[in-house]
């Protein structure tokens, strides 16, 4: 028994002396060979006791960096860069799939920083160093006609001085756009130096060809164009690396901020819906319409889409994700305009209706509630023209006389337009 006691004090002592005792001063020592000049990725391994802090020399200047730890179940981890604190104490569950929690952009250039952890782990460095570059933008206005293609910044201007993006470009036809959050810090304004920051995570540390996204809005409103076209197609049909493996037929845009935590602001969120406002319009593709993404295990996916929607995260954040339906709202009474539809006296869809079959040959039944009352329909063309709005017989059955195409059909209770859907014919 007073052995165990002996034990117990020697263990007490020795822990308590090891808290007091700590403070040490590591150099780095990086992976890649070193050429005097400045590397924009470094990689190093740091083995790092409980209750000591770490006074790190990275050995030259990073613009941010990323920390994952061995023991990613229970890290429990310090970073102090510039007298702010981070901490990691959860699960890193956005890993590889968009930007993780660990990963920090100072708002200067860097060269120190302090590491401590309550539990002894090994932990991986990455430090990215992306020079700052001032980019004369257009501040962007957007006094262009409702969908029509907002200004952007092209990839080719804030990319510069960065390695180039991998070559190798998919395209594919976009159902639905995917909102994001880049969950940094929202109230840092550099968005370029940011942007920068985040293509040598996504190319460097998760090993993409490019930026995972289409393109990136910042608070601002300026819009950023992402993942490069290299010439394969229009850069809104570019396949992606945002949505868990499930890129295909999506178009990703990232919202800069945190918005699990702050509100985005109007100029970014005005810029989003026009952004949505042009590909919708392009795509002649509903904002209030949701589909099947055939890689989401048959589940819908609406045409607005959040990363949450499809993947196990909480991006975009939930204060974007309030905001969503209005969004939805303000894009659809754009994209009317843009139609010539004028009169929206009731939220649409909000009847049982159905058009079967669809694709058809221009023969078709419009099955509806009574409620809905449908006293006319409407054939709008790919390109917004109307063909004049006509009576609907009582059985609900249509035969049309138009070209093989893609249409919208809006259905009508006298004056109130309260059904639109696309409809193909053969
Ligand atoms: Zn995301």
């Amino acid at each position: 028994m007073q052995k165990n006691w002996v034990l117990v004090l020697s263990v007490w002592f020795l822990c308590t002396s090891y808290v007091f005792s700590t403070d040490k001063s590591v150099k780095l020592e990086v992976s890649s060979a070193s050429t005097g000049l400045v590397s924009p990725y470094l990689i190093s391994s740091m083995s790092l006791a409980s209750e000591e802090t770490y006074h790190a020399d990275a050995g030259q200047l990073f613009t941010s960096i990323k920390i994952t730890s061995a023991d990613t179940l229970s890290n429990h981890i310090y970073l102090t860069l510039e007298d702010k604190t981070y901490y990691f104490g959860t699960l890193m569950t956005d890993e590889n799939i968009d930007i993780p929690p660990s990963f920090i952009i100072p708002l200067s250039p860097s060269r120190y920083f302090q590491l401590r952890t309550k539990k002894p782990t090994t932990i991986k460095i990455e430090l990215f160093y992306a020079p700052r570059i001032e980019i004369q933008a257009t501040v962007n206005k957007n006094k262009k006609e409702l969908c029509e293609k907002p200004n952007t910044i092209p990839s080719s201007q804030w990319r510069k001085g960065l390695p180039d993006p991998k070559l190798g470009r998919v395209t594919s036809e976009v159902n639905h756009c995917i909102i994001h959050h880049s969950a940094g810090n929202t109230a840092d304004t550099n968005y370029t130096n940011i942007i920068r920051n985040i293509y040598l995570l996504h190319t460097e540390s998760n090993g993409w060809d490019d930026i995972g996204y289409n393109y990136v809005v910042a608070g601002n409103g300026q819009i950023y164009n992402g993942r490069d076209p290299q010439g394969a197609g229009d850069e809104d049909n570019i396949q992606g690396a945002h949505f868990c493996a499930k890129n295909s037929g999506t178009m990703g845009i990232c919202l800069l901020g945190n918005y699990e935590i702050d509100t985005p602001s109007t100029s970014l969120i005005q810029s989003v819906e026009k952004l949505l406002t042009w590909k919708l319009y392009k795509e002649n593709l509903s904002a209030r319409d949701s589909s099947i993404h055939p890689q989401n295990g048959s589940k819908y996916l609406a045409t607005i889409g959040l990363h949450k929607d499809g993947c196990p995260t909480l991006c975009p954040g939930k204060n974007t994700t309030n905001l969503i339906t209005d969004v939805r709202s303000n894009v659809q009474d754009k994209l009317d305009k843009c139609a010539n539809i004028v009169s929206i006296s009731e939220p649409l869809n909000s009847h049982y209706l159905k058009i079967y079959p669809n694709p058809s040959h221009g023969r078709f039944f419009v099955m509806s509630d009574d409620k809905a009352n449908l006293t006319h329909y409407e054939l709008i063309s790919y390109k917004g023209e109307s063909f004049g709005r006509v009576s609907l017989a009582k059985n609900g059955m249509i035969r049309l006389n138009a070209a093989a195409g893609l249409y919208t059909l809006a259905l009508w209770s006298n004056n109130s337009l309260i059904f639109r859907e696309k409809i193909i014919i053969q």
